[in-house]
């Protein structure tokens, strides 16, 4: 039988290469379920191809334009919250590919859990801010967190080379996105141009300003620490701006297995849904000569600061995590908006989380609360400004 699959945030970047995945593997796969925040009109075009059985808008004021795109259209067609959920967890669905951007896929990545269903998981802020809470939900229902994101994916390959408790540590990978090298200062005015404008990787907005900042990899230790159940001391960056290898595990007798590859997600999508299988799929082949030197530096945590924000979010736990995040999200939308300088993404991060009271043991009342704090504390250092 096939496996059938929903894609939440089908339309981003990760959604449509998991498309592209899907369709190139056959009838052994199928979308079953499809979901935008706001993009109607590429929606209406995918669920055409693919007729799944659902569709969602998220957004709530654009379910009549996606009735009226889909008229006549056998598939059922909800929006909100609720409606991400419901596919989610619909009885008809064995795998989850989040990708969703930002906390906003959290509430639909935990039903997943809860229906006991195997996460693809890209969308990595449900993991930051709800780590320990979402990996308990999915252990107590026999869910299984399988990741997309290519660092954990390397990971993930690479710790089939032993037992958990032969790991001496993980070796992150960064890319050191496109201000690699840049000094305090040179960071200070940098552009909305120049950060997108990223060397290897072609990805969404929000994820491609993580990059500049080095946030992306902070995100990314919190995920590790949470989809491999590793302290964050045994979790370090390395800037490796080949992209080559996606990331690395040391094991206690020395040896250290990397995980290489073109630098495509479309590899870690595939794996996230065939595993523990390997096929032929459409991710292109490396050709080490052409590749040429493979470089390896410490990243610089005084410029990027959020990568030591990042691991102090992770050691203080409970609620830390969530206003980080939170804190970020904010901030980046207000860089977008050019409403803020690039410098102040962090600062508006460090600011909040040295005001912010961390409660630990934290319920999902808690995270959501200290989220919607961060976000409202960046709003009001803003008014104050202007
Ligand atoms: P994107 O912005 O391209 O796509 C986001 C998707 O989420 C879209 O389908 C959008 O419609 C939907 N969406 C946005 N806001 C929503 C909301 N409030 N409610 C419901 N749906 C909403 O983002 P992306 O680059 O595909 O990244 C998705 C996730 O995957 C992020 O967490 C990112 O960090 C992670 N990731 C992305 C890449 C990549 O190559 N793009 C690589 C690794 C990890
Ligand atoms: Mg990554």
């Amino acid at each position: 039988m096939a496996k059938r699959i929903a894609i939440l945030g089908s339309t981003g970047s990760i959604g449509t290469n998991a498309l592209r995945v899907i369709e190139s593997l056959g009838s052994d796969y199928e979308a079953v379920a499809l979901t935008a925040g706001s993009n109607v009109k590429l929606l209406a075009e995918q669920v055409r191809k693919f007729g799944p059985k659902m569709a969602v808008v998220a957004n709530t004021g654009k379910l009549d334009e996606l009735k009226a795109l889909l008229q006549g259209v056998n598939t059922e067609i909800l929006t909100g919250e609720k409606g991400l959920c419901a596919a989610a967890s619909d009885r008809d669905v064995d795998i989850v590919i989040a990708a969703i951007v930002g906390a906003a896929g959290l509430e639909a990545v935990l039903s997943a859990a809860q229906a006991g269903k195997t996460i693809a998981i890209a969308n990595k802020e449900p993991l930051v801010v709800a780590g320990e809470l979402l990996t308990k939900i999915a252990r107590e229902n026999n869910a299984r967190l399988l990741p997309v994101d290519s660092e954990h994916s390397a990971i993930f390959q690479a710790m089939r080379s032993g037992e958990a408790g032969e790991v001496n540590r993980i070796i992150l990978t960064a890319s050191g996105g496109p201000l690699r090298g840049f000094s305090a200062e040179q960071i200070k005015d940098v552009t909305v141009e120049q950060a997108l404008a990223h060397p290897t990787w072609n990805m969404g907005k929000k994820v491609t300003i993580d990059s500049a900042t080095m946030m992306n990899k902070a995100l990314e230790v919190i995920e590790a620490r949470w989809l491999f159940d590793v302290p964050v001391e045994k979790i370090e960056v390395l800037v490796h701006p080949e992209s080559i290898v996606h990331s690395m595990v040391e094991f206690v007798d020395g040896s250290i297995i990397a995980q290489m590859s073109a630098p495509d997600m479309c590899l870690p999508i595939q794996y996230a849904l065939t595993y523990p299988k390997r096929v032929k799929g459409i991710a292109g082949h490396l050709k080490l000569e052409q590749t040429g030197k493979l470089t390896f530096e410490k990243p610089d945590m005084e410029v990027f600061r959020a990568l030591k924000l990042g691991y102090e979010a992770a050691r203080a736990g409970g609620t830390a995590a969530a206003v980080f995040n939170a804190a970020n999200e904010a901030a980046v939308k207000e860089f977008l908006e050019g409403n803020i300088k690039f410098v102040n993404i962090v600062e508006l991060i460090e600011y909040c989380l040295n005001k912010h009271k961390v409660k630990k043991n934290a319920t999902l009342k808690d995270l959501l609360s200290a989220d919607n704090w961060a976000r409202n504390e960046v709003r009001e250092c803003l008014k104050r400004k202007t």
